[in-house]
């Protein structure tokens, strides 16, 4: 694919012309857009209004990758929406989003496709959330044209639109160029950007570990200038934000160029922030060894527990004269700033408390292995015990015993056919002259 510049933008113009890449000259076929999603996009066009692709999914097909979910703008407004759509359903309350739903074979889980409005930039955003709330009418005015969707968007590769009508890429910000460069670029003055919303800095560290891409040096600039606003963002954001993070598996990967800006204090607890790189190759094992189509909640709860991990084993090793009461104490105390900084609900809490306890036993050499194989937490436990005591010298005795185990745990429904032989196996010795480094995955930034 080729990318030029086919109209100059007029800096005095407010409404830029964009690039319009014609069909023939960019790889985004129908086929490899949700058929749904083109359900929605024709059944938009058809009665007469403008209908794109966004975000993701034309970043994604762009690159070669499958997205993982199709959103689309269009300038119909909620109402209209629901009127075209009778499987939909309008939600938030502020930027009013329409969710149209398609039941498969298996009604139990819809596909769902995010319909959003097209949008004008925001400003003081409390104050337009408080006058929304007071005149819901006014969310009208937020809306926009395709360039003010563009603008107010985050970073230019997540800008591009696919328009149904002509099957052509429409770009009101060189997002094909960044694309092409594989440069994260944050839209506008980065300060400015990052300061309006400041959860963009983690999306930014997101998208450059998931896409393998180099974060722009002012928007680098603009990111870590604003860090410290990240203490602000409510706690319930960060745990969505997050979220996300873990079923793609980039949490060690962001952690990693989270400590290179020097930013993980600003929207980690400060105890929690100094032991990154001990939890960073914890988090990065949880990462390998579970399957991708793993769940966020239980994701949430290794990631959450390994960001601790450290902090506690420095205090008490895994030992057999270790008294549970006393490690049970110190989980308390680590948790409960963690949890208070990701909204961490009450199972999630009671769950990684449930195996620190566990590991602690195995820790002290509890072999009582039926009883322990009727615990819910036992093969988390069992993870962590693994992953902390191969490579320590001496190796614990206990370890030999629960490494000749793997057969009989095998046989038991949670262990979720995982590989534990691999879990227990010995680190793979390279060939290269440090043998420290056996143990070390890629680093998080060369992943993919
Ligand atoms: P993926 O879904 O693959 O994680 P995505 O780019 O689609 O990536 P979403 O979180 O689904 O990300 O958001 C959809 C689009 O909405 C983004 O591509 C971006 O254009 C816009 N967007 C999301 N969050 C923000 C934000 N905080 N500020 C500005 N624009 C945003
Ligand atoms: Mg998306």
């Amino acid at each position: 694919m080729t990318v030029s510049k086919a109209t100059t933008n007029d800096q005095q113009n407010s409404a830029p012309e964009p690039v319009i890449i014609p069909r023939p000259d960019h790889p985004i076929s129908r086929k490899k857009i949700a058929h749904n999603a083109i359900k929605i996009l024709y059944r938009l066009k058809n009665s007469g209004f403008t209908a794109y692709l966004a975000g993701g999914a034309v970043r994604d097909i762009l690159l070669g990758q499958t997205p993982a979910d199709f959103d689309i703008v269009t300038d119909a407004n909620p109402k209209q929406l629901k009127r075209l759509f009778r499987n939909s359903r309008i939600i938030g309350r502020r930027f009013r989003l329409v969710h149209i739903f398609f039941y498969g074979h298996n009604r139990s889980k819809p596909q769902i496709f995010e319909t959003a409005t097209f949008r004008r930039p925001f400003t003081l955003e409390q104050d337009d959330a408080e006058h929304i709330k007071e005149q819901p009418e006014l969310a009208n005015n937020l809306f926009g044209s395709p360039a003010e969707d563009a603008g107010r968007r985050d970073f230019t590769v997540n800008a591009l639109f696919y328009n149904i009508a002509d099957f052509s890429v429409i770009d009101y910000v060189d997002g094909l160029r960044d694309l092409e460069d594989r440069i994260i670029r944050i839209i506008g003055d980065p300060d400015t950007r990052f300061a309006e919303d400041p959860v963009r800095i983690l999306r930014a560290l997101e998208f450059a570990c998931r896409l393998n891409f180099t974060i722009d040096e002012e928007t680098g600039k603009g990111l870590k200038a604003q860090a410290p606003a990240l203490a602000n963002v409510p706690a319930s954001r960060l745990r969505e934000e997050l979220r996300g993070l873990y079923t793609k598996k980039t949490t060690a990967a962001l952690l990693t160029l989270g400590d290179h800006y020097q930013i993980n204090h600003h929207w980690l607890p400060e105890e929690i922030a100094v032991n990154t790189a001990e939890a960073i190759p914890i988090i990065q094992q949880v990462e390998n060894f579970f399957p991708l189509h793993d769940n966020d909640n239980e994701l949430e709860k290794m990631t959450v527990m390994a960001l601790i991990l450290p902090g506690i084993l420095k205090e008490y090793p895994l030992a057999d004269e270790i008294r549970l009461n006393l490690v049970q104490d110190k989980v308390e105390e680590w948790l409960k700033p963690i949890s208070q900084r990701l909204s961490l609900p009450r199972f999630q809490r009671h769950a990684i408390k449930d195996i620190f306890s566990l590991l602690y036993r195995l820790g002290r050499g509890d072999k009582r292995i039926k009883q322990l194989l009727s615990r819910e937490n036992f093969f988390a436990a069992l993870f962590f015990y693994a992953v902390t005591t191969r490579t320590t010298t001496p190796q614990p005795a206990h370890f030999s015993f629960w490494s000749q185990q793997t057969e009989r745990l095998n046989r038991n429904p949670g262990a979720r056919k995982l590989d534990y032989g691999r879990l227990f196996g010995k680190p793979e010795k390279k060939k290269t002259s440090s043998p420290d480094k056996s143990q070390t995955e890629k680093p998080a930034r060369e992943q993919k």
